[in-house]
Formats: structure tokens, C-alpha cells, sequence
């Protein structure tokens, strides 16, 4: 009957709350333990130049292999380790790693190109971030000129004049900033200019549609002249095809990167690495 069947739905419903609630009070609990189980481990993205197109620097991107529960996408667990504190431990892990591994990179023989990180709005926020990531650099083998961070959009990083400053007094570290995710969520045109970044990193949703939709071609178009009318070096991220690469390149987007060239991969699968 309709009756019963309206139970159960209500049953399920409320099931799939509770699974919802246990993954994440699991999934908290691991976090704690993730940096001293080893579980962390980096993986590179290739950055392209599209004119030259050569290999001119790399995204390394934070991956949990967790012993119980497999492979969690960073997509779930960054925001739980936002919420839970645990963020500003991982994210002096994630430059500790990126940095330790960039040097052997040079020791090898591989040319030193860019390195950036992704750092949340929550750390770049905190007091400690600057000092951190100095003592940090200080104590590894890192050249400052060749890090780069990225930094999402975010209502604090545009808003808050303490954090234009901060951003400042990190460029004076030698490092490059890019606004990752641009388009996204914050946008505040007014603000960009303020800002002193070096990339915009445009997010890949944009490209959604690209060949089927000429309002989606107006709007990217945009953002790239937006881009350089400011200065401001332009990244296309989820690059996945051909056809995208060559109207980027028709539109004179400075640098591409995406699985079009190449999925995130261990470091060491990229020393001979060069693009299609
Ligand atoms: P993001 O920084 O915008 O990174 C780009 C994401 O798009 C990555 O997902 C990457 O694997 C994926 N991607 C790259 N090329 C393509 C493509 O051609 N097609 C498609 N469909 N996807 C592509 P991932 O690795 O799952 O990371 C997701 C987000 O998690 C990142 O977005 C970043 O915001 C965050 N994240 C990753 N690692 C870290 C980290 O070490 N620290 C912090 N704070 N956040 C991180
Ligand atoms: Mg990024
Ligand atoms: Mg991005
Ligand atoms: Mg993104």
C-alpha cells in the first residue's frame, strides 16, 4: 500500500542520515590519526605554458589512502579538516612534503620550475601562516622564487584589508600567489585589483559547455581579457580536450592545465615528463 510504502521511504531517508553522520564522525576520527599512519601522500599536476607549450610548473594535490575506508577524495575530507581545526597541521605537512620532494626533484637533474600548493583560506587566515611557512622554507631546500600558492577566492581574502597586507608581506617572501577557483562563489571585480596575485586560475566549471554554448564562450572570453587588462597572468584549469587547448590558445590564455596533458601523478612519474 501506498501507506507502507511512505514508511519506508521515511526509513530510508532516515538510514542514509545516519550512514551521512557515522561516515563523518568516522571519517574525523581518522583525520586525527591520518599524518602519523602515513595515510597522506602528494600527487603533481603539469602546468603548460599554451604558447610555448612547455611544462612550466606543477599543482601538487593532497591525496588520503585511509586504512579502513579507502581512498577519500579531498573534496570530503578538506572541508571536515576546515571545520575540525585539523587543517593548519595538514597544510604544514602538505609544504614539508611538497618542498622535501621539489628538492629532490633538482637534485635529480630535473630542471627547478614552479611548485604550488593549495593553502584554504582558514590557513592563509591564521597568525601563524606567514611565520610558518618561512621557518618551513627555511629549514628545507626550497627557493622561495619557485613556490607558489594557491589561494581560493574566498570572502575574507577579498574583503578584509588585514589580508590584502598579508598577501603582500607574503609576496615579499619571493613567492607567487594565484587565486584559485576564480569565477567561483566570491567574485568581487572591485576587490581584484587590490589583490596582488600574479594567476588567475579559472575554475573548470567554465569550460562546461564551451563548444555547445556561445554565452559560455562570451563569459570566458571575459574573464581572460579581465585578467590581462589587470596584469594578471591567466590559467585554464580542466583542460580535457583538443578542441578546448586550441580556442584557449585563440584567446590567448596564458597557461593550461588538466587531463587533457596529463592526470596528477607521483612526482617521480613526471621527471621525463614533457606535454603532447
Ligand atoms: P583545485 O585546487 O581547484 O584542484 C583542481 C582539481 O581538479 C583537482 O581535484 C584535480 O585532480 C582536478 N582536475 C585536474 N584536471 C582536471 C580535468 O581535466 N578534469 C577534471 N574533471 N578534473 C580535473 P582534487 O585533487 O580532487 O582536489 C580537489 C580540491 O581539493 C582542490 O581543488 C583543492 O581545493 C583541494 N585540495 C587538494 N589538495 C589540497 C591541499 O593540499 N590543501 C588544501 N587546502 N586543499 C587541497
Ligand atoms: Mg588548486
Ligand atoms: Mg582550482
Ligand atoms: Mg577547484
Amino acid at each position: 500500500t501506498s501507506k507502507s510504502r511512505g514508511k519506508n521511504q521515511i526509513t530510508t531517508f532516515d538510514h542514509k542520515i545516519e550512514e551521512a553522520i557515522i561516515r563523518r564522525l568516522k571519517l574525523e576520527d581518522a583525520l586525527i590519526h591520518a599524518i602519523e599512519n602515513e595515510e597522506f601522500h602528494l600527487v603533481y599536476q603539469p602546468k603548460i605554458n599554451i604558447k610555448t607549450n612547455k611544462f612550466i610548473g606543477m599543482e601538487a594535490l593532497l591525496r588520503w589512502n585511509q586504512k579502513e575506508l579507502g581512498f577519500i577524495s579531498p573534496g570530503e575530507f578538506i572541508p571536515i579538516a576546515e571545520e575540525t581545526g585539523k587543517i593548519y597541521r595538514i597544510g604544514d605537512w602538505v609544504m614539508r612534503k611538497a618542498f622535501a620532494e621539489w628538492s629532490n626533484w633538482v637534485e635529480a637533474g630535473n630542471k627547478p620550475i614552479c611548485l604550488a600548493i593549495n593553502i584554504s583560506p582558514l590557513q592563509f587566515s591564521r597568525d601563524e601562516f606567514l611565520p610558518n611557512l618561512k621557518s618551513i622554507i627555511e629549514a628545507s631546500k626550497m627557493d622561495p622564487n619557485f613556490v607558489e600558492l594557491e589561494i581560493t577566492e574566498s570572502s575574507s581574502i577579498n574583503y578584509e584589508s588585514k589580508m590584502i597586507e598579508k598577501l603582500y608581506e607574503t609576496k615579499k617572501l619571493g613567492v607567487h600567489i594565484s587565486l584559485d577557483d576564480f569565477g567561483t562563489g566570491y567574485s568581487s571585480f572591485g576587490h581584484l585589483k587590490e589583490l596582488p596575485v600574479d594567476v588567475l586560475k579559472i575554475d573548470r566549471s567554465f569550460l562546461n559547455g564551451l563548444q555547445s554554448n556561445k554565452n559560455n564562450e562570451a563569459i570566458l572570453r571575459s574573464m581572460i581579457q579581465l585578467g590581462h587588462n589587470l596584469n594578471l597572468k591567466v590559467l585554464m584549469e580542466g583542460v580535457e580536450t583538443i578542441e578546448d587547448v586550441k580556442w584557449l590558445e585563440a584567446e590567448t590564455c596564458d597557461y593550461v592545465q588538466g587531463f587533457y596533458y596529463s592526470r596528477p601523478k607521483l612526482l617521480s612519474e613526471l621527471y621525463d615528463w614533457s606535454p603532447k
